[in-house]
C-alpha cells in the first residue's frame, strides 16, 4: 500500500481537470484496506479511472484506488465464472474475454474504467449492461471496517445506477467483482447500428450464419465508439454528461409541438411505460451547442451529450458554468430539465 499526500489529480481524471486530492491510497490487496489509518484526511472516497467524475475543485479528504488486478476464471459446465480484481481496467477484460471466446461483455469494449467501478456504475452499452453478467461483488465496509460480499440482486441494479450509488453511496469500496460469461454463441446485434456495421465490416453471410466472435462483435463495437467519443488520452471529457431525460407523456408532447412549429425535424424517443425517453443529445444539438466552445470548455462536435475539456486548460468553473448554460437553454426552449450522469466532487 502506498499513501500519498497532496496529489495533483490531473491524470488520474479523464476530464484532466488540475486540482489536487490532500491524500491518495493505493492498495493492492484487499486486505490491506483493513490497515488503512484511521487519521487520514476525511471524507474517503473510491477513486477509479476517474472517467466518470468532474473535480469541482481540490479534494480535502482521501481518495482509495485500487490495484488489485488479478483475472482467475473457473469453469463451470454452460459458462465461466470469473473472479477479477476491482482495479483491473475493465477493457482489458473485455479483451481477455474475447481472446478466450466467452460471450457477454464483447458490446461493453471499449469503455473507459475499471472493473469495480463497472459495478458501481452498472455501466453500460449497446443493449448490454454489467447487470447482466456481473454475478457477486466483493467490498470492503468503510463503516463497519469488515468485508462483506453482495449478490447481483442485493446490489439493486437499475439504468447506470446500483445501490452503491444511491443509499449506500461512499459505504462499499469493491475489491472484487464476479462475472458469468457464457461459452454458447450468443452475440447480440439487435441495438442501434451494430448489426449493419458488423455486416459492413465481415460481410451478410457471417454475420447471418453464426460466423461471428466475440472477437469480432469487439472489433465492431470498438469501430462505432471510435467514430462518435472522443479517445480520453486525446480530448479531456467523462463521456455523456447528462443523463437521457424520462419524461410524462404530455411533456413530449410539448416537444413534438414545439419541433413541429419550428421545423427541428423527427423527435428521437423510447417508449418507457407511461413515461417517454428523450435523448438528450438531441435537445442539446437542437439549442445550437454541438461543437460549441466557451472558453476552454466545449461540446463535442461529433456528440452533443459529451462535453470535452477542448484546450486541456479548463478549469472546473468552465465546465460548470458551460453545463448551466446548457439545462437552462435546454429547460428554456423544451422545458425539460437535464440532470448530470458525471458525478460532481
Ligand atoms: C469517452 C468515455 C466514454 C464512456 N462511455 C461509457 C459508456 O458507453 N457506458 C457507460 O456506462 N459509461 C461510459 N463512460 C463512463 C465511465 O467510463 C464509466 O462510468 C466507468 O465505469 C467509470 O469507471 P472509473 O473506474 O473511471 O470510475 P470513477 O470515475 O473513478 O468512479 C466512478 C464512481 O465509482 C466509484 N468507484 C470507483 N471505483 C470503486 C471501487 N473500487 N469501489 C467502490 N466504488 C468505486 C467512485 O467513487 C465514483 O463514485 C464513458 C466515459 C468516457 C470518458
Amino acid at each position: 500500500m502506498d499513501i500519498f499526500y497532496d496529489v495533483p489529480l490531473a491524470r488520474l481524471n479523464t476530464f484532466r481537470m488540475k486540482v489536487q486530492a490532500a491524500c491518495l491510497v493505493e492498495y493492492d490487496t484487499a486486505e490491506e484496506l483493513g490497515g488503512i489509518p484511521e487519521d487520514l484526511p476525511k471524507p474517503w472516497k473510491a477513486l477509479g479511472g476517474g472517467s466518470n467524475l468532474l473535480f469541482t475543485g481540490d479534494f480535502p479528504g482521501t481518495l482509495l484506488h485500487s490495484r488489485i488486478r488479478f483475472i482467475q476464471p473457473v469453469e463451470m459446465q454452460e459458462y465461466v465464472l470469473v473472479r477479477v480484481g476491482s482495479g483491473a481496467c475493465w477493457d482489458d477484460l473485455c479483451a481477455w474475454a474475447a481472446d478466450h471466446g466467452l460471450w457477454g461483455i464483447e458490446n461493453l469494449s471499449h469503455i473507459p474504467g475499471e472493473v469495480g467501478a463497472a459495478a458501481v456504475q452498472n455501466i453500460g452499452a449497446y443493449g448490454v449492461e454489467a447487470a447482466d453478467v456481473v454475478d457477486t461483488v466483493e467490498c470492503y465496509d468503510l463503516v463497519e471496517r469488515r468485508f462483506c460480499r453482495f449478490s447481483a440482486a442485493e446490489c439493486g441494479y437499475g439504468y447506470r445506477t446500483s445501490r452503491f450509488k444511491e443509499e449506500w453511496k461512499d459505504r462499499y469500496i469493491v475489491t472484487a467483482v464476479g462475472i458469468r460469461l457464457a461459452k454458447e454463441y450468443s452475440p447480440k446485434l439487435d441495438y442501434g447500428n451494430v448489426r449493419t456495421a458488423a455486416i459492413r465490416r465481415f460481410g451478410a453471410y457471417e454475420v447471418e450464419t453464426g460466423s461471428l466472435t466475440p472477437s469480432r462483435v469487439r472489433e465492431t463495437v470498438i469501430g462505432i465508439r471510435r467514430e462518435k467519443l472522443p479517445e480520453p488520452e486525446e480530448l479531456g471529457s467523462a463521456g455523456s454528461f447528462f443523463r437521457n431525460p424520462i419524461v410524462p407523456r404530455e411533456q413530449y408532447w410539448q416537444v413534438l409541438r414545439k419541433a413541429g412549429e419550428e421545423g427541428l425535424g423527427e423527435v428521437p424517443h423510447y417508449d418507457a411505460g407511461e413515461l417517454v425517453k428523450i435523448p438528450a443529445a438531441w435537445l442539446i444539438e437542437k439549442c445550437g451547442w454541438k461543437g460549441r466552445r466557451e472558453g476552454n470548455a466545449g461540446v463535442y462536435d461529433r456528440q452533443a451529450l459529451v462535453l470535452v475539456n477542448a484546450t486541456g486548460q479548463a478549469a472546473p468553473g468552465e465546465i460548470l458554468s458551460l453545463e448551466e448554460k446548457i439545462k437552462a437553454s435546454v429547460l428554456d426552449r423544451f422545458g425539460i430539465r437535464l440532470t448530470p450522469e458525471v458525478e460532481h466532487i
